[in-house]
C-alpha cells in the first residue's frame, strides 16, 4: 500500500494528534517540520538555532533551510513506502520542491487533507496548549503571525491539490477520535493497494 500524504490546517487545527493517530493506522512514519525544527534547536545544532530566528516568530523558516530538511528526512528508508508531512509544503515554493524529490522516486502525493476550524477555535486551543506544553510559539501575538502566515501563504496550496483532484476537506471540530474517523474515511479512497 502506498500512502503518501500531506496534512494541512491551521496551528492549532490538531494535525500532530491526528499525523499521529494516522501513521499508526497506516503504518509510515509522521514527518512534522515543526518537531524536527524543535528536536534541532534543543539539540543545539547550527540549522535548529537559525531555524530558531524564525519560529520563535512565527515566520516561515526559509525554503533554502526547510528543503533541504525534508528531501534528507523522506530519502530515509522508512519514508520509502509511504509518510504522513505535518506542517510540509507551507508555500507554493514547497510544493514545487516537494514534487521534484517525489519525481526524482518516481512517486507522488496520494492525498491532501486540509483540517478546516475556525480561527476562534485555533486561537483558543493554542493558548490552552501554551499552557500545558510551554511552547515558545503559542503567545499571543505569534499565534496570531502563523494564522496570518497560513492564511496567507499555506491556504492557497488547496487551490493546487483540488486542480490535481486530490485534496480532501475534513472538519477538525470534534472529539479527537471522531475527527480521526473521518480523517480516515477521507483517504481511504485515495490510498491505492
Ligand atoms: P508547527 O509545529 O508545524 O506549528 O511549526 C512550528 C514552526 O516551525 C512554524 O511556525 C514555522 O516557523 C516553522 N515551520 C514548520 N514547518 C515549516 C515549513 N514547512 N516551512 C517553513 N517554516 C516551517
Amino acid at each position: 500500500m502506498s500512502m503518501r500524504m500531506v496534512l494541512m490546517g491551521p496551528p492549532g487545527a490538531g494535525k500532530g494528534t491526528q499525523a499521529l493517530r494516522l501513521a499508526a493506522r497506516f503504518g509510515v512514519p509522521t514527518i512534522s517540520t515543526g518537531d524536527l525544527f524543535r528536536a534541532s534547536a534543543a539539540a543545539g545544532e547550527a540549522l535548529g538555532l537559525k531555524a530558531a530566528e524564525y519560529t520563535s516568530k512565527g515566520r516561515l523558516v526559509p525554503d533554502e533551510l526547510t528543503d533541504p530538511l525534508v528531501a534528507e528526512r523522506l530519502a530515509q528508508p522508512d519514508a520509502a513506502q509511504g509518510f504522513i508531512l505535518d506542517g510540509y509544503p507551507r508555500n507554493l515554493a514547497q510544493v514545487d520542491a516537494l514534487d521534484e524529490v517525489l519525481a526524482a522516486r518516481d512517486t507522488e502525493l496520494d492525498v491532501v487533507i486540509e483540517m478546516d476550524v475556525a480561527p476562534e477555535v485555533v486561537l483558543e486551543r493554542l493558548l490552552a496548549r501554551a499552557t500545558a506544553e510551554g511552547r515558545a510559539d503559542d503567545v499571543v501575538d505569534v499565534i496570531r503571525e502563523r494564522i496570518a502566515i497560513y492564511t496567507r501563504e499555506t491556504e492557497p496550496l488547496a487551490e493546487v491539490y483540488v486542480s490535481r483532484g486530490i485534496l480532501a476537506q475534513v472538519d477538525g471540530l470534534g472529539e479527537v477520535d471522531e475527527v480521526t474517523d473521518r480523517l480516515v474515511s477521507a483517504v481511504e479512497p485515495f490510498v491505492a493497494d
